[in-house]
């Protein structure tokens, strides 16, 4: 082969394989001639545009625009292609069925012999799927996908924003944080779907709740986060963490079920509690876990003496997790004394923690946080094991003794309730008649129909069922009877003042002789004196249990406890 026959194949072959790639390449190619009207287009065009080869020669590209863009845009792009012979750049065009999409743009000129622009040569390609994900994965890294509120990125990012501009203009923030009493309740009962739909109920009336120019966010789990900026006084946000206190009231109406939900709430101010963004936060979280401790359904504005040494929780917290293999539990037992035969019927289980070095820790200090962290339900297995077992060994003397466990609101929701205390009766074969379990009003009220179901099943084995503290819950003596109970446990704050107020006697009198209509057992908690006592036995109340019987007892003494109380 000669140079010029060398030349010529590599001529031909490099304009086959141009024109090969340029015809099988994904990007789409538009040419046209120098009025811009199209003279030749590549498979890619047709198969992003929609538009066929020869619909389309002749007719000008701007058949493909959107209306997303402004003449502004496309004066600028031919700015640039007139001038530096080039424009590249993201551009919204619409395919021949109408659809939108989003292609990437480079608008070449080329140019004759005689330096005039002869054609114009367009590649582009469809970005629309990659802008999508894009658009898609900032809302997810932004936004909470069950609710559709900001979630804890975009919130800490605003929140960092805002306190820079009241920094500026000297004005106050506030941040509240709270989280949902009852969320576990729900989602334990009902599924996680029921779960998701109540926090979208929420989110939506506590947004109803709030102001433009505020923030709601969810955090993750039941907790969610307002922001409110430019507060001109603390009473503002009172009113606000009022608002919402109250807006929750009203049911929420989950896949048919009425559900009741209170809330917590802490309030941290800038640049009051600190200028930080991340310690604002905190600071209101620490004032929700007291509003927490301090009875829920609440709110708690932090103050730095208050609640500046949570540490100490944290580390009891931390105790609390060890406190079990380390065997620092125990039970004591309080007899329960039936007025018309000064016999001892019953036993209450009441746990103890003996810490190593804080010593004895009441429950009333240890529950609630064992409540929040989940390792109530840990602990009241133990609770039911331990109570079962000395029963048993408490039978082998006084056959006919009664044994009463508390059992709080985590532990009666869950699902394997039934199937532990079953498991619990066989292994210690103890007769499950012989078992109480002690429940508060604010455990059943909320969801009665569920309570009720569950009662039901508990009543099926034949354990019996006491509703403690009466009187103080939120309940009315009126529903009463559709709780299938066997017990009634006054509230000993009612018998406290029983003797000096006669207020609290006419209640007393009143819930003896209701509970004798409903044919339940009527016990008195928290019987000091002998006033106190004689009182009750008068008014035919069945039982009572307190000091003036007896403090609750470790195991080793309740023994000689019973033997002498049997002989006097
Ligand atoms: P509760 O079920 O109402 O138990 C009665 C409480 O009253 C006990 O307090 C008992 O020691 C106290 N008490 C008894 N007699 C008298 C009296 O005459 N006067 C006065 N002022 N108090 C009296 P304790 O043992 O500190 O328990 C406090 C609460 O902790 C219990 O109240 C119960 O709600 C909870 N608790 C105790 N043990 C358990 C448990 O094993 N599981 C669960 N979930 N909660 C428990
Ligand atoms: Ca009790
Ligand atoms: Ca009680």
């Amino acid at each position: 082969m000669s140079n010029g026959d060398v030349k010529l194949f590599q001529q031909t072959a490099f304009s086959n394989i141009i024109k090969h790639v340029v015809e099988n390449i994904k990007e789409g190619i538009i040419i046209t001639d120098e009025n811009g009207d199209i003279v030749w287009v590549n498979d890619a065009f047709e198969v992003v545009t929609g538009y066929k080869r020869e619909e389309i020669i002749g007719k000008n590209p701007r058949i493909l625009q959107s209306g997303i863009h402004d003449r502004a845009f496309y004066k600028q792009m031919w700015k640039a292609i007139i001038e530096h012979g080039h424009w590249q750049g993201e551009i919204c065009n619409k395919r021949k069925d109408g659809e939108l999409y989003v292609e990437w743009l480079t608008v070449h000129a080329i140019y004759d012999s005689e330096e005039q622009i002869a054609n114009y040569v367009a590649i582009f390609s469809d970005i629309t799927l990659q802008k999508n994900q894009l658009e898609q994965l900032k809302k997810m890294a932004h936004y909470d996908m069950v609710t559709g509120i900001p979630n804890r990125y975009l919130f800490t990012k605003r929140l960092e924003e805002l306190t820079k501009i009241a920094a500026r203009y000297g004005q106050t923030l506030a941040v509240m944080f709270f989280d949902l009493d009852r969320f576990k309740f729900v989602n334990d009962t009902f599924g996680h779907h029921a779960g998701d739909l109540l926090l979208q109920k929420v989110a939506l009336r506590i947004k109803g709740i709030l102001q433009k120019k505020d923030t709601l966010a969810r955090f993750g789990g039941d907790e969610f986060v307002v922001m409110i900026p430019a507060v001109s006084h603390d009473e503002e946000v009172i009113r606000v963490a009022r608002a919402i206190i109250e807006g929750l009231k009203a049911p929420f109406v989950v896949n048919g079920q009425d559900i009741y939900v209170t809330a917590s709430l802490g309030v941290s101010f800038f640049p009051r509690d600190s200028e930080d963004s991340t310690l604002l936060i905190r600071n209101a979280d620490r004032a929700m876990h007291s509003a927490k401790r301090k009875g829920k359904n609440r709110f708690e504005i932090y103050s730095q003496s208050e609640h500046g040494s949570d540490a100490v929780d944290l580390a009891l917290e931390n105790d609390l997790h060890k406190a079990m293999e380390r065997g620092e539990f125990s039970l004591h037992y309080q007899p329960l004394v039936h007025l018309a035969t000064n016999e001892v019927v019953g036993v209450e289980a009441l746990i103890r923690w003996n810490h190593p070095e804080r010593g004895f820790i009441p429950p009333a200090t240890f529950i609630p946080l064992a409540e929040e962290t989940g390792l109530i339900v840990a602990i009241s297995q133990w609770v039911m094991e331990e109570a079962c077992r000395q029963l048993k060994e408490l039978q082998r003397h006084h056959p006919k003794l009664k044994m009463n466990i508390n059992l709080s609101t985590s532990c009666f929701l869950q699902h394997e309730l039934i199937d532990n205390l079953e498991r619990f009766i066989s292994c210690t074969n103890i007769d499950p008649r012989y078992l109480e379990i002690e429940l508060t009003e604010s455990t059943l009220m909320p969801n009665a129909a569920f309570a009720i179901e569950r009662l039901v099943q508990i009543k099926k084995r034949q354990i019996k069922i006491a509703i403690d503290d009466f009187g103080t819950g939120f309940s009315s003596l009126s529903y009463l009877h559709r709780f299938p109970i066997d017990t009634l446990k006054i509230d000993k704050s009612f018998i406290r003042h029983l003797s000096s107020y006669r207020g609290e006697a006419a209640i007393v009198k009143a819930i003896i002789d209701m509970g004798r209509s409903l044919n339940v057992t009527v016990v008195a908690e928290g019987v000091e004196t002998e006033k106190q006592y004689k009182f009750l036995k008068d008014y035919g109340c069945d039982c009572v249990q307190g000091y003036y019987i007896s403090k609750p007892l470790p195991f080793d003494e309740l023994l000689p406890f019973l033997h002498e109380w049997k002989a006097e």
